[in-house]
């Protein structure tokens, strides 16, 4: 049996009419013989009546009555209606299909509320139904725990949904359907010349994904380069091949991918930069910080650590806590809110000199100012100002010759 796994986002299911390319889509793969398993995200975005934050909205979330677990039976109501929409649509269609919990498609996570790890997939009920159905629909985002509570994934938890069906079903390819015509150089939305990438490796992929580049979860690139099964990210919108993403082309096409110095610019948002006085000659200080840090549950990033400075950055909205923290400690801090990260990531980066100062001579030249900056042998951070976030990433983009034909695909 052939068989493909489908994902369409929130913007994707959003209407009817929407839903009509999503039926398309379905069609043209049934035509080709595949068997589908199709995983959905809620109807839309706040303030359409059933996507997430809208439901969260119905608890005041955040608030202090809230229950982790209980949010999590709220917001899983979104990609269960999804589901049962978009199966009773494709019957008016015609096609023969079925709607399925994630908790009934056999999906078992952790007991980490609101932002559950699968565990294990049972895919045997899938299995049991694509005997009868050609298309069986999955809510995206959810499962259940052992104990059967039901679960959610945390942001991009669709994407990971769909992953971990393509590798325990052995999926020939998952796809993964949204607004945007493949995974692009850069995000549309900030580099009007972004130009989409046609292949790429997983593990570049990943580290764009990691840097912010929101188009897919990282998780669930992790989870298909795992099982080797090929992901493609497409437009629900035109028959457009989109971006294939593989560990090499050399089984598809007989060619490899080539290594790119810079595969694209990724950038991440409403971040803040700590900065902690801690006196060099007591030695335990600086673990103390990140022990802080790590008891309150808060999320630190872009790490440096010098004998009398602790450098770090944490989301906006846990910077007010952080420093509460710190000071009860008696750390002196400082803080600058409305950072942005942006990146440079790559494949072929390592040991290439000159990276480094093309960075920094095309922000400077843009009179943008680098709070911070650190690289590893894939990638080349910096931290600036929020506000220049559009011109950073638009510069980093030029200097790379990312929007050019010629950086393309150079084939060997
Ligand atoms: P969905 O609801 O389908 O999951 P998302 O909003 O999560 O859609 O992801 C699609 C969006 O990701 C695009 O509209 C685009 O603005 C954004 N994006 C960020 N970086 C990139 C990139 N490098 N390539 C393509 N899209 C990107
Ligand atoms: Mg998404």
């Amino acid at each position: 049996m052939q068989l493909l796994i489908q994902k369409f986002g929130g913007t994707s299911v959003q209407t009817k009419e929407n839903r009509l390319h999503v039926i398309n889509q379905i069609k043209r793969a049934l035509q080709m013989d595949y068997k589908l398993v199709v995983v959905v995200s809620a109807l839309g975005r706040n303030p359409d009546p059933y996507a997430t934050d809208t439901l969260l909205k119905m608890v005041d979330y955040p608030s202090s009555n809230n229950s982790k677990r209980e949010l999590d039976m709220l917001m899983s109501c979104g990609e269960t209606i999804a589901s049962v929409v978009l199966a009773n649509e494709l019957r008016q269609h015609e096609i023969t299909a079925t709607a399925l919990t994630g908790a009934q498609a056999g999906l078992i996570t952790n007991e980490d509320y609101n932002e559950a790890k699968i565990k294990k997939v049972k895919p045997d009920r899938i299995k049991h139904e694509l005997k009868t159905y050609d298309v069986v629909v999955v809510a995206g985002f959810q499962g259940r725990t052992e104990s059967g509570d039901i679960t959610t994934l945390g942001r991009g938890g669709s994407d990971t949904t769909a992953a971990a069906f393509g590798a325990s079903l052995e999926a020939d390819c998952i796809e993964i359907f949204t607004d945007v015509n493949g995974i692009m150089t850069a995000d549309p939305r900030v580099v009007d010349t972004a130009r989409r990438i046609d292949t790429v490796t997983y593990t570049e992929i990943c580290n764009l994904a990691y840097q912010g580049a929101k188009v897919i979860h990282p998780r669930a690139v992790e989870i298909a380069m795992q099982a080797k099964v090929p992901l493609r990210i497409r437009s629900t919108y035109s028959d457009d091949e989109g971006t294939l993403i593989t560990s090499s082309r050399v089984k598809e096409i007989g060619i490899d991918i080539p290594d790119r110095l810079v595969t694209g610019i990724a950038h991440m948002d409403k971040i803040s930069q700590l900065t902690v006085n801690v006196d060099e000659t007591d030695l335990r200080a600086q673990a103390k910080i990140f022990q802080t840090m790590a008891d309150a549950n808060i999320s630190v990033d872009f790490i440096n650590i010098s004998p009398n400075n602790v450098i770090y950055t944490v989301p906006n909205d846990v910077t007010d806590q952080a420093v509460v923290l710190l000071q009860k400690q008696r750390f002196s801090v400082k803080v600058i809110k409305n950072c942005a990260k942006v990146s440079a990531v790559g494949a072929g980066m390592t040991g290439i000199p000159g990276v480094a100062a093309k960075i920094t001579n095309a922000l400077v030249k843009n009179d943008v100012q680098i709070l911070q900056s650190s690289d590893s042998h894939t990638t080349i951070w910096v931290l600036i100002d929020e506000r220049h976030l559009k011109t950073a990433v638009n510069a980093l983009h030029e200097v790379f010759e990312l929007n050019k034909e010629t950086n393309k695909e150079k084939m060997h």
